[in-house]
């Protein structure tokens, strides 16, 4: 994956690359904030209460625009902006109080030899980015779209026979779309770290439930990032959060809800997007962004809820129960679909569709009872592996063509000779597989404690050497439970 994405971009994009002002490092311009003025703090720099702040960003051509992300320090703290042109004060703002991210766009109103901001506030403040750049509209849009949990044969575009997406399918006919393309796992935590990272679960090590991603391995992200990509990350599932090792390659991770994953509206997701898409126009970007809609629970907003008439699902399964599941889950699938197709209608506003590279995918499927079962990251058969792949290439390269070889999500591309002549770029070497941790993993069979599965009756004790290996990474914490509490006071594990 991240082959293929920085190969095509360097082969396409390589002289726009080069010359495209990267995220400013805020500390590479602003001379006040050496020393301890500044700690770092994730992927944005904390400025201390009381101590203002100033920062030059260089020289303001015609037509330039200004950028600043900001964070404040909550109620009553807002962060205080001014912005100069050659020592004019040419326009000032102010953040909320809120302590949510402000990113703020202002054009210029004339060219000048220097732009110069000061900012200040009560409290203390964060700074995620700050620069002057002129705006160009063929400036290169990376966009990753997962939907988490989508099975590729619910697709109108792969064949399904219901109109479940028909925003996508649309989309379908300016991309590549690919039928053999296979997770590493079929689970999200091991499955997004090789996405990120291409690299298998053995070597990032996010395997188990209780597995981080490791450090220092190769980075979609910051390839995209030393490109001179902003990246932003959208999340929205709670095994790919910080706490996790996730996120601080990106330029900005955003948690959007995942406190609330099971139960998280896609459209807010997509609202943080469209809001970020709007204020990085014209400038390369990089966004990845995880959707929920079809993962457990099935809860579709209405119209979605209704859409697909249970008998529809009659000659597939007889159970009304699971007929309601399938309709259900269909319904988070059109609910989801309708988000996408919002997002990439003010992708194609801004004129930045045609030349954008979008990938529409999964990171596992979902299992109807195909082989018995229910859900994900409980077996490696097909429904719960094959995953949708549609790639919109810049200029809608091979549009509408289909590829049926098998891929996986870590394989590098051919060079994209068709492009370009260029010579790739470096590959990343992965590091070697890290020693296991200095503290071993619990033995779950030695904790006093029930496996609760909503999907299955099985207890730990149940649990033979080779099943216990493969559904390991799905004893969620949430789901062990003392087994001298009453069932009736026990979470099903699918809250939260
Ligand atoms: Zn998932």
């Amino acid at each position: 994956m991240m082959g293929m994405v920085a190969q095509y971009l360097c082969a396409r994009h390589g002289s726009r690359l080069k010359s495209a002002v990267g995220v400013t490092p805020v500390p590479a311009t602003g001379a006040p904030m050496e020393g301890d003025a500044l700690a770092l703090f994730s992927n944005a720099w904390r400025v201390p209460a009381g101590s203002g702040l100033t920062l030059n960003l260089g020289a303001a051509p015609e037509g330039a625009i200004c950028r600043v992300g900001l964070l404040d320090g909550g109620e009553g703290s807002p962060v205080q902006t001014v912005v100069f042109v050659d020592d004019e004060a040419v326009t000032s703002f102010a953040t909320s109080g809120g302590h949510t991210w402000h990113d703020e766009r202002v054009a210029l109103p004339h060219a000048g030899s220097s732009c110069r901001l000061e900012l200040s506030a009560t409290a203390e403040f964060w700074i995620s980015h700050a620069e002057v750049f002129v705006p160009d509209a063929a400036s290169p849009a990376v966009l990753i779209f997962l939907i988490d949990a989508l099975r590729q044969d619910h697709l109108g575009c792969y064949g399904y026979p219901l109109d479940t997406s028909p925003n996508i399918d649309a989309f379908a006919k300016d991309a590549v779309r690919l039928r053999g393309v296979t997770p590493s796992t079929s689970w999200t935590r091991a499955s997004v770290a090789t996405l990120f990272t291409s690299t298998y679960p053995s070597v990032h090590g996010a395997e188990d439930r209780p597995d981080m991603l490791r450090e220092n391995l190769p980075s979609l992200a910051v390839q995209l990032g030393l490109g001179g990509l902003e990246t932003h990350c959208f999340m929205t599932n709670r095994n790919c959060i910080p706490v996790w090792g996730f996120g601080n390659d990106f330029h900005r991770f955003r948690d959007a809800d995942t406190e609330h994953w099971v139960s998280s509206d896609d459209a807010a997701v997509v609202d943080l997007t469209i809001d970020t898409v709007q204020d990085v126009a014209g400038r390369p970007w990089y966004a990845y962004v995880h959707t929920m809609g079809p993962h457990e629970p099935y809860t579709p907003p209405e119209p979605f809820k209704e859409r697909f008439n249970r008998a529809l699902y009659a000659e597939r399964d007889e159970d009304p129960a699971h007929r309601e599941a399938l309709a259900l889950y269909d319904g988070e699938i059109a609910y989801t679909d309708s988000q996408f197709g919002r997002l990439i209608a003010v992708i194609k506003e801004q004129g930045l569709y045609d030349n954008a590279l979008i990938i529409v995918m999964a990171d596992h499927g979902e299992e109807f009872w195909d082989h018995g079962g229910t859900g994900h990251g409980k077996t490696l058969y097909e429904e719960q592996l094959r995953i949708p792949f549609l790639v919109k290439l810049p200029g809608n390269a091979c549009a509408g063509e289909v590829r049926d070889g098998l891929a996986e999500m870590v394989d590098r591309p051919p060079p994209p000779t068709q492009v370009s002549s260029a010579p790739p770029p470096p590959w990343p070497t992965p590091p070697p597989p890290q020693p296991p941790p200095s503290s071993p993993r619990p033995d779950i069979t030695a904790l006093p404690y029930f496996l609760i599965d909503a999907t299955t009756d099985l207890t730990v004790d149940d649990l033979n050497d080779d099943l216990r290996a493969l559904i390991g990474h799905h004893v969620d914490p949430d789901r062990l439970v003392d087994p001298d509490v009453p069932l009736a006071e026990v979470s099903d594990g699918t809250q939260d």
